[in-house]
């Protein structure tokens, strides 16, 4: 099964790809994490990509393909995957249309406040645990202080609420048009709930 997902930041795109793509046995791919590896890792194209991510712009898309094309061409997407904020462009949607046949887009549904109060108070530890300071379930139990290991959490560079309010004007300009392209495969989801419950619905709508 070959899906895409797609909705404003902060609506949960990754975990619930993370989850639907290990039930269904088919490969996540990224884009955002991808970019985050690339700057861990200093590359040039990660020093590159950042100077976009920090203003909450997108990577312009010819670097962007150039990454996405090497990813699914690797061998865990034979069987189906899960685009998770790719394309975020009509051009990306078009060079994707050259590569694969996509079965089904999803789109999470959240409103702009709630996206701000979610990625403000986002926080994760290496050793992939995370956490919300903006939401009592979710909060760690030390200040700061991953529950798991003990280590300091981390706060993404681009959550920051000036660059969250920008990320959410790209999304509507430059993503907003994905809707209606996709719109034949496309159903919504409401992004409001717990995991488990956005996951529930996304597999009732597949
Ligand atoms: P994400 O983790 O999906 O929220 O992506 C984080 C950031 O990476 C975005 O705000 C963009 O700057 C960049 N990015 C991720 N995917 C794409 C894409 N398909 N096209 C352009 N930029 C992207």
């Amino acid at each position: 099964m070959k899906l895409l997902i797609m909705g404003p930041p902060g609506a949960g795109k990754g975990t619930q790809a993370q989850v639907i793509a290990k039930k269904l046995g088919i490969a996540h791919i990224s884009t955002g994490e991808l970019f985050r590896g690339h700057i861990k890792n200093q590359t040039e194209l990660g020093k590159l990509a950042k100077t976009f991510i920090d203003k909450g712009e997108l990577v312009p898309d010819e670097v962007t393909l150039n990454m996405f094309k090497v990813r699914i061409a690797e061998s865990d997407c034979a069987n189906g995957f899960m685009l998770d904020g790719f394309p975020r462009t009509v051009p990306q949607a078009d060079a994707l249309k050259d590569i694969a046949e996509i079965d089904k887009a999803i789109s999470i549904v959240l409103e702009d406040e709630e996206v701000v109060k979610r990625l403000t108070g986002r926080r994760t530890c290496e050793c992939g645990a995370f956490y919300n300071v903006n939401i009592s379930f979710l909060m760690p139990q030390v200040d700061n202080t991953c529950d798991k290991c003990g280590k300091t959490l981390i706060q993404r560079d681009d959550d920051q609420e000036i660059t969250i309010r920008n990320r959410l004007v790209v999304y509507r300009r430059q993503t907003g048009p994905l809707l209606d392209y996709y719109k034949d495969i496309l159903f919504d989801v409401n992004g409001v709930g717990s995991v488990e419950e956005v996951t529930e619905r996304i597999m009732e709508g597949l």
